[in-house]
C-alpha cells in the first residue's frame, strides 16, 4: 500500500520544499538533504510507487522509459567527472527509508567501494 503521507509525496504536493534541480510532467529530481558525496541527487517518478520493484511491476513501459531517460539526461547536466553511482534502496534489508520509488545519483568525487 502506498503511504501518501511519505516525505516525497509531500514534496510532490508542494507541502514540503525541496532543492529541485529538474522537473517534468512525470519526474522530479532534487538534492538529497543528507548528501553522501559532493553530488547527491534523488530522482523520483511523480506516480505513486512504493519502491523500484513496485515501479517496474506497475508503471507503464512508457513511464519507465521516460524515467530512465530523464535520469540519464540529469547525469549529463551534472558535474560528475569520471563517473558516478546510481542506487535504489528497496525494503528493509535494502535500508529504504522513504516509501516512494527513488534513485540516488551519487558522485562528484571519488566514491568508496561498496564491498565490506
Ligand atoms: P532511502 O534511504 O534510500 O529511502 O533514501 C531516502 C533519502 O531521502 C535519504 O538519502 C535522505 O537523506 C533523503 N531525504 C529525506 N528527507 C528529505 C528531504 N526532505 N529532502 C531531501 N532529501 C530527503
Amino acid at each position: 500500500m502506498y503511504d501518501d503521507q511519505n516525505i516525497f509525496a509531500k514534496i510532490l504536493r508542494g507541502e514540503l520544499s525541496a532543492d529541485k534541480i529538474y522537473e517534468d510532467e512525470h519526474v522530479l529530481a532534487f538534492n538529497d538533504i543528507f548528501p553522501a558525496a559532493r553530488i547527491h541527487i534523488l530522482v523520483i517518478p511523480k506516480g505513486s510507487y512504493t519502491s523500484f520493484h513496485d515501479f517496474i511491476e506497475h508503471a507503464s513501459e512508457k513511464e519507465i522509459g521516460h524515467f530512465f531517460k530523464a535520469v540519464s539526461s540529469i547525469t549529463k547536466k551534472l558535474d560528475l567527472g569520471e563517473g558516478y553511482r546510481i542506487v535504489s534502496n528497496v525494503g528493509g534489508f535494502g535500508m529504504q527509508t522513504v516509501p516512494h520509488m527513488h534513485l540516488h545519483i551519487i558522485g562528484g568525487e571519488q566514491l568508496k567501494s561498496m564491498h565490506k
